[in-house]
């Protein structure tokens, strides 16, 4: 079954292909269908997937799946939130989309360690809300929700991931995110925890079995 992506990041894609790759499922990227990004007006990450969805799906006419998800942390009453990826505004700048991106993510993580300045309740969780609707006015959105709690750190430590993955330490791992290895990332993270349920609703609802039965 081809279900379009509503995402043009890069390193999303390719954590949530290497998710999928267990459902008999091909993800297009909706940049490659030529599909533009949907706005993401709302206050809640379930509603700006839902609205993701929809516009993928309107656009390409076929299935759709979209993540909004982000970095909530509890001191910031919940922020960055649903603009955890545009956190820290910053001018539009010529260059590469990934580029622009790890622009992006330095100043939201420069943003962020100025907001908690002095914080002792660093505490933080990602979340995840995955969407999957078979059609634009799909009236039964299959709804899942991940979340990866740990704490913000004071500096940055590691090089991989992305976003604000050099700054929240997962306790249990003794490490910070982006000091994980990627499959172990993409065994644990808010993203694997939200697919791993979007694959039982999947396997119920639209009757997908998984690669090799
Ligand atoms: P979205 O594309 O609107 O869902 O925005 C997601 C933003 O949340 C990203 O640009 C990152 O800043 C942050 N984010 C989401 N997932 C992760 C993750 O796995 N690691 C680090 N940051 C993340």
């Amino acid at each position: 079954m081809k279900l379009v992506l509503a995402s043009n990041n890069a390193k999303k894609l390719a954590e949530l292909r290497a998710l999928f790759a267990s459902l008999p499922i091909e993800l297009l990227p909706q940049g490659e269908l030529g599909i533009a990004e949907a706005d993401e007006p709302h206050h809640t990450f379930i509603e700006n997937a839902l609205a993701k969805a929809r516009h993928a799906s309107l656009a390409s006419g076929l299935a759709a799946i979209a993540d909004d998800s982000g970095l909530c942390v509890d001191a910031l009453g919940g922020a960055p939130g649903v603009q955890s990826a545009v956190y820290a505004p910053l001018p539009l700048v010529p260059g590469e989309r990934e580029q622009r991106r790890a622009a992006q993510d330095a100043a939201n993580n420069a943003l962020l360690l100025e907001r908690l300045a002095g914080a002792t309740d660093r505490a933080a969780r990602f979340v995840s809300v995955l969407v999957a609707v078979r059609s634009a006015d799909d009236p039964e959105p299959l709804v899942a929700m991940g979340r990866w709690g740990g704490e913000i750190l004071a500096a940055p430590r590691g090089t991989g991931g992305f976003g604000y993955d050099p700054l929240m330490f997962i306790p249990s791992l003794k490490s910070t995110v982006a000091e994980l290895d990627a499959e172990i990332k993409n065994a644990m993270s808010h993203r694997a925890r939200a697919a791993a349920q979007m694959f039982g609703l999947m396997r119920e609802a639209w009757r997908l079995e998984s690669r090799g039965g």
